[in-house]
């Protein structure tokens, strides 16, 4: 069977590694190809947009591909909305692969907000004049920040961030995961008061939320955007194993993985 997964996340790297054992599966990875130095998957991987719906649909049915997994960024959007299009016109079946999202505890100071613009308004209530925030949004989402010239911004990113940036910053080129330790470090050692992230949800990189949390600072949190109506979805890469593994063993039991997978 004939599987592409969409991946750029350690999930999809994951799920990439485990279906490479098993036999009778032919896995492809696919990339945007956005990241200069990718962490790549075992087995084929390919790389670049496909051309929107039309030429991932094509894509699909010039590869034969039987099954595809979006274990795209909870933040890849655009993406997940192209591949609910394309699968659902040609009738190939999708499972989105999407981590939990991170949850506040009681004594966490978090304001929830929709987009970038908010966040950047939420700290101009939050940060007083003169603070520094930490901005670990990727390479998106800091332009919202660039009018701002009262505040001094980490923006820390794999990649160099897109677009405007704020006049008074410092740029941090760094890729998960992250310590605790290291994040105390990049905490104490730029005077964080604020910090600004995406709700990408995983391990890999909450330790900065443990950090602020212990040091009693807010934390703005954009919100994750909606996934497609009806799109069928795990949370977890067990969960995406078994429903590659169900449909290559036949109809009727490709189904009853779904038990278990969530709708949010
Ligand atoms: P996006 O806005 O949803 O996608 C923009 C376009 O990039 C898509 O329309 C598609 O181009 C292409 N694309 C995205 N993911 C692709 C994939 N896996 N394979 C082939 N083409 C892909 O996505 P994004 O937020 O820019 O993220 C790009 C990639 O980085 C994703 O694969 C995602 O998993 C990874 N990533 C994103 C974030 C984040 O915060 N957004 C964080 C970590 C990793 P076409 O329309 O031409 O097909």
């Amino acid at each position: 069977m004939r599987v592409l997964v969409l991946g750029g996340t350690g999930e999809g790297r994951a799920l990439a590694t485990r279906l490479a054992r098993e036999p009778g599966l032919e896995v492809t990875t696919s990339l945007a190809g956005r990241v200069a130095d990718p962490r790549r998957p075992p087995g084929d991987v390919r790389s670049g947009g496909f051309g929107g719906v039309d030429g991932l649909a094509a894509y699909l049915i010039h590869r034969r591909v039987e099954a595809v997994v979006d274990a795209t960024h909870p933040f890849a959007s655009r993406m997940t909305g192209n591949a609910v299009a394309a699968c659902g016109r040609l009738g190939v079946p999708l499972l989105v692969l999407r981590r939990p999202g991170w949850v506040a505890a009681e004594c966490d100071d978090w304001w929830r907000v929709p987009d970038a613009v908010s966040a950047a308004s939420a700290v101009t209530r939050l940060a007083p004049e003169g603070a520094t925030v930490l901005l670990t949004l990727g390479r998106g989402g800091v332009a919202a920040f660039a009018g701002d010239d009262a505040r001094h911004y980490v923006i820390r990113s794999v990649d160099p961030p897109d677009g405007a940036l704020p006049p008074r910053r410092t740029l941090l080129a760094a890729r998960g995961p992250f310590t605790p330790e290291a994040e105390r470090a990049v905490f104490r050692e730029h005077a964080v008061a604020v910090l600004v992230t995406k709700d990408s949800g995983g391990d890999a990189t909450a330790a900065k939320l443990i950090t602020a949390r212990d040091a009693g600072l807010a934390v703005v949190m954009i919100d994750r955007p909606p996934l497609p109506e009806g799109a069928r979805v795990t949370r977890s890469v067990a969960g995406a194993v078994a429903w590659v593994l169900g449909r290559s063993t036949g109809p009727s039991a490709s189904d009853s993985p779904e038990r278990d997978i969530a709708r949010p």
